[in-house]
């Protein structure tokens, strides 16, 4: 590729990004933030415009002089597709470049009660429909998320802890010879992570850990404003870090693994064996008094009525989430982590618990250098999935990104 066509590309990325981030702008604003000359930054304005990449408004509230006009991103030049796929159920959906969902369905499917094929074509069919009635050439890609560790540049799912059956499956090349779209893979916490990287725009922090304690325990991280993915995609897999070498034996294969203690299966596990033992609760009757019936949200429920061995439980997970938290800031120093719990939102005391507890347990970092807040993006993971596909077409170095095709 020639050297000015590399040199156009940048240029351009950076003229829709400014727009992207700060529009809507004139022209005068693009030159300010990109350093282009007026005339290269309005050649690159008619032709994004042309594109329709960006809208013309205007024209600008006039200062006396000629009157500018402004230019605002389209996000609906193109359409992402997003697929989720979790153990007992699918999500796909259709967002627009500003990772606005336009559409969504949901649907539950045992992927581990099916062969690998079956739910292959499963998830093809849920695209195929969802895509119905739209233009394959405005459709930017299918993002796909799944909760275990992948070859990112392969798209190969090296294996999903909990859908054992899923070990080194091609998914990229299969889903892209099925659907003839772009399509890129990666695990679940890696997409969400990079989500509120691409949400915070220009404003982003650069160190940021995503953690999630919700069926499983895990975390996705970027550094230096890129994912950090490891050498076999194994990076953030905080929840199989071992904290008792006596503990449980693990679908890893580990013992003790710390989402044995912090996730949403662990308090499941925790109550049941509380129950059986004799310990008094109101679960007992919720689960008519069979503690293999418990489910999550019964001890929610219960703890939220006042159950004093449900409350004992959640505050116990909230330790251990503590010390999930604390390993993050010594394993990797961000400046901001991002907590998915679906629970903790209606626990703020838990909440606060939680943050007391991590700064009073490290010297390392002052609690004004270290954001941990929850999660208040709805629907992340399929925003997550989207973002794999606004990343790789915004990437001014991917010569198959459409948005930057000249
Ligand atoms: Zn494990």
């Amino acid at each position: 590729m020639a050297v000015t066509s590399l040199v156009k590309k940048r240029n351009m990325h950076d003229v829709i990004k400014a727009i992207k981030y700060h529009g809507p702008l004139s022209n005068a604003d693009i030159v300010r933030l990109t350093g282009l000359t007026s005339a290269t930054a309005t050649n690159f304005t008619k032709e994004l415009a042309d594109k329709g990449l960006i809208n013309e408004e205007g024209p600008a509230d006039s200062t006396g002089g000629r009157r500018a006009f402004l230019y605002r991103f389209n996000p609906k030049r193109f359409y992402i597709v997003g697929v989720v796929i979790s153990i007992k159920k699918i999500s796909v959906g259709i967002l627009d470049l500003d990772l606005n969902i336009i559409q969504k369905n949901e649907c539950p499917y045992d992927f581990c009660g099916h062969t690998v094929e079956q739910g292959i074509q499963y998830i093809a069919d849920k695209v195929k429909t969802v895509i119905a009635g739209y233009d394959m050439a405005n459709i930017a890609g299918v993002g796909i998320s799944v909760p275990g560790p992948v070859n990112f540049e392969k798209g190969l799912i090296y294996r999903l802890t909990n859908i054992p059956n899923w070990k080194n499956i091609a998914l990229k090349d299969i889903m892209e010879k099925i659907l003839n779209l772009k399509v890129v893979v990666d695990k679940d916490s890696n997409c969400n992570a990079f989500c509120f990287h691409w949400l915070d725009g220009d404003n982003g922090n650069k160190n940021l850990v995503y953690l999630s304690t919700v069926e499983g325990t895990g975390s996705g991280i970027i550094i230096n404003g890129a994912v950090h993915r490891g050498d076999h995609g194994v990076a953030g897999e905080i929840g199989h870090i071992s904290i008792d070498v006596n503990g449980e034996l693990c679908n890893c294969g580990n013992h003790g693994c710390i989402e044995h203690f912090a996730s949403n299966l662990g308090i499941l596990n925790s109550a049941k064996e509380k129950l059986k033992s004799g310990c008094v609760s109101s679960l007992t009757g919720a689960c008519g008094d069979d503690p293999d019936s418990l489910s999550f949200e019964m001890i929610i429920h219960a703890a939220k009525q006042g159950d004093a061995m449900s409350s004992e439980i959640l505050w116990k997970a909230a330790d251990y989430i503590s010390v999930c938290i604390d390993n993050v800031i010594k394993a990797y120093d961000p400046s901001q982590i991002i907590l998915d719990s679906r629970w903790l939102n209606d626990f703020q005391d838990l909440y606060f618990y939680i943050v007391n507890k991590v700064f009073e347990s490290t010297n390392f970092v002052d609690r004004q250098d270290v954001s941990i807040r929850l999660n208040n993006v709805d629907e992340l993971f399929l925003k997550g999935a989207g973002t794999l596909i606004l990343e790789s077409q915004f990437n001014w170095n991917n010569g198959e990104s459409l948005l930057l095709q000249f």
